[in-house]
């Protein structure tokens, strides 16, 4: 992985399209993501997701920054280096994201660690 791509921004709305892909195959659709450009209401400055697990609905940050990255990468460290490079590439560490954000609603009492490991499991596919 390029260390310049690293430090740019990821343009999350240009995975739109592969990110309805994933959804739709937890039976869920277009019409549940939603783009937004951040969350001011929150405590944690560098969200860059959150879920309304009764609407179903995700919201994304349209635009998430590399120190936003480096936070949610940081939220992994019970995580093994070789999970952590499984979402080196842009595409790869968005759809962990989302599909951290699908097993909150599928599965409304897993914790973030469960989510997280379900996520890297799901990767594959
Ligand atoms: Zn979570």
């Amino acid at each position: 992985m390029a260390e310049e791509a690293k430090d740019a921004s990821i343009d999350v709305s240009a995975y739109a399209d592969d990110m309805i892909k994933v959804i739709e195959r937890y039976e869920l659709g277009a019409g549940n993501l939603i783009f937004v450009d951040g969350f001011p209401n929150e405590a944690n400055p560098f969200r860059i997701g959150k879920v309304s697990k009764l609407e179903k609905k995700l919201y994304f940050k349209r635009n998430i920054t590399p120190e936003e990255r480096a936070a949610a990468r940081k939220a992994l460290y019970r995580f093994e280096e070789k999970d952590l490079r499984k979402i080196d590439d842009d595409w790869s560490f968005v759809k962990h994201v989302l599909l951290h954000q699908i097993v909150h609603i599928l599965a409304r009492n897993k914790d973030c660690y469960d989510c997280d490991k379900w996520a890297f499991y799901e990767l594959k596919f």
